[in-house]
């Protein structure tokens, strides 16, 4: 993480950073991640968040705060009205897919335009990226966004997983979301794309 308001972008040298996009005002992962050194859970303020300014004790973070950006950071293929102090959504790549952290104080964000349709269409498969999960967060609350709908998920705990998988139907495919916890189990299936929350 970031969250001081870093003119430098080579301050962090070794992070293949978007040129061009710093974190500026934005503070929002220091809100809606949970900070396990920290004992800082999802979607409180870190006690050292300076809102609109950045991290307080920037030169001694954390480890995890040291590593980590935001999507909107770290790929050029997110569109730039996703910054994440406009969108109130902070997006997390994950193997599998993408997971949209919705700040809980506007939980309706992702349903505005264009993130909504962004959503959907990252959730569809396509030949460059293939089948990628796409869930919305809000609090501990997870949502799974499929080419064809949604499905609700209900409470999800952090390490938990989401399954997605495209069956045939009799007009064209027709998608399945689930969670799981624990470890991993042979319902997934080949075909099916998973990401961790
Ligand atoms: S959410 Fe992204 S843009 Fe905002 S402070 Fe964190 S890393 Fe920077
Ligand atoms: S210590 Fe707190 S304020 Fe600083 S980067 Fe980490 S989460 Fe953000």
């Amino acid at each position: 993480m970031r969250a001081m308001t870093e003119s430098n972008p080579a301050a962090d040298p070794g992070l293949p950073l978007v040129p061009g996009r710093q974190c500026g005002a934005c503070t929002l992962c220091c809100k809606v991640l949970n900070i396990p050194a920290l004992h800082k859970p999802e979607n409180v303020w870190c006690g050292h968040c300076k809102q609109g300014t950045g991290c307080t004790i920037y030169q001694s973070r954390p480890e995890v705060c040291r590593d980590f950006y935001c999507s909107y950071r770290l790929s050029a293929d997110i569109p730039e009205v996703w910054f994440p102090l406009k969108s109130k959504i902070m997006l997390r790549a994950d193997p599998g897919g993408i997971v949209a952290f919705v700040d809980p104080g506007r939980p309706n964000a992702w349903r505005e335009e264009p993130y909504y349709s962004h959503l959907r269409q990252w959730a569809t498969p396509n030949a460059k990226r293939g089948h990628q999960v796409v869930v919305v967060r809000i609090g501990a609350r997870a949502i799974a966004v499929l080419p064809d709908g949604e499905v609700d998920l209900g409470a999800l705990a952090t390490g938990d997983r989401v399954l997605v998988r495209a069956n045939r139907g009799p007009v064209g495919l027709i998608y399945e979301a689930w969670k799981e916890s624990g470890p991993k189990s042979a319902a997934a299936g080949e075909g099916t794309a998973t990401v961790s929350v």
